[in-house]
């Protein structure tokens, strides 16, 4: 452990090393963003093309998101890792960041849990060295299982890579492999069946992702949500299901009557978690986020670049956590969308 759980300023007298909200919220898990660039470009996240992206001398090094990594890991009560971006996997040698996140120990003796959130496209070639690296499993995006269909929502025609990706991550052992489908009304609504039957032939989880006002485009409307009970209960008419209990994660979690595996609901918009919410984020140029909707930040990457000790960099992450607002006000009159979609943020 670093020396600095002793200095850390602590707001309210809570415990030390941990981060705490004043809605009595700790952040256990920590979303890494290691680009804002992307080899697709869906419809629901992206532009067609106009997209600017952070220069690079502004992206944090691997050793930059590690330094930052340890200190959340070692002092600041973080249990859980997940890169995402942008698409994690268009940076170069992301098994070497991997290998340097699955080498933290929490002040226990406790590995971290190393996810990774991917479109899938280069998942043949890289889920056995991400997995010798210290990857512990996967989340992969599949919008549609029709190639014309999955080429309009993403704008590139790579299904195939993608279903030969998440087989790849299921024989890796990157398991359990969660495939993340947002649906979104008049564009892929009609195939809620086909992907729980596909995950049920594959032994994957199928996991539904209300669509959120955080496409580029801004073109985002209430109409275009496919609520989670919709979800359910479309499925539940073919393959009957029966809730899971969970605690603090976003999916709603329902198996199937039969035994044949699990299927995961995110309502983010319907019915939003954030009373649990137990993560913060942590964006590719280093700005550190306590909400994906938050309309503010924290710059770590010039106080990292300027030489601030741990104990500066804990006390200002500390203070910021204790900042963060009750949750996010979607479909209110008073919601205000963040100025950065998506992949600029890392969902
Ligand atoms: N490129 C990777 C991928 O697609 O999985 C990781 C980054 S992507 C921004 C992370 C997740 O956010 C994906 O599951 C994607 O489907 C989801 N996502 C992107 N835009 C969204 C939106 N407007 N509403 C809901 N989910 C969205
Ligand atoms: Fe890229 Fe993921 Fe956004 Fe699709 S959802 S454009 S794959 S970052």
């Amino acid at each position: 452990m670093t020396d600095t759980a002793a200095h850390v300023l602590d707001p309210v007298g809570t415990a030390q090393g941990a981060l705490v909200d004043t809605f009595g919220r700790t952040a256990k898990d920590l979303r890494i963003s290691v680009t804002d660039r992307c080899n697709f470009r869906c419809v629901y996240c992206m532009p067609a093309e106009g997209m600017e992206f952070v220069p690079r001398e502004e992206l944090l090094s691997y050793e930059e998101i590690s330094r930052l990594a340890r200190l959340f890991v070692e002092d600041l009560g973080i249990e859980s890792i997940r890169l995402t971006g942008g698409e994690p996997t268009v940076r170069r040698d992301l098994d070497r960041l991997v290998a340097m996140l699955a080498a933290l120990r929490t002040p226990a003796g406790d590995p971290v849990e190393i996810s990774l959130t991917t479109n899938g496209s280069a998942l043949t070639r890289l889920a056995g060295r991400l997995r010798d690296a210290g990857l512990s499993r996967v989340n992969v995006s599949l919008d549609s299982l029709k190639r014309e269909r999955f080429l309009a929502m993403t704008r590139r025609d790579a299904i195939d890579e993608v279903l030969a990706g998440i087989d790849a991550a299921v024989v890796a052992g990157l398991t359990p492999v969660k495939v993340n489908a947002v649906i979104v009304r008049g564009h892929n609504d009609d195939e809620i069946i086909d992907f729980a039957t596909y995950a049920r032939d594959r032994g994957v989880q199928i996991r539904f992702i209300e669509y959120m006002p955080l496409d580029a485009s801004g073109s985002w409307s209430l109409e275009q949500v496919v609520s989670a009970v919709e979800v359910v209960s479309a499925i539940n008419e073919v393959y009957p299901l029966e809730p899971v209990k969970h605690g603090a994660e976003p999916a709603t979690r329902w198996r199937y009557a039969d035994g044949l595996g699990e299927i995961g609901v995110i309502p983010s918009v319907t019915n939003p978690f954030c009373g649990d919410c137990d993560r913060v984020r942590l964006t590719a140029e280093g700005q550190f986020r306590t909400c994906l909707f938050a309309l503010d930040e924290l710059d770590l990457r010039h106080p990292l670049r300027s030489g601030a000790t741990d104990a500066d960099l804990a006390a200002l992450v500390t203070k910021a956590v204790w900042g963060k607002w009750a949750g996010h006000r979607i479909g209110r009159v008073d919601f205000i969308r963040p100025n950065r979609s998506m992949s600029q943020i890392g969902g």
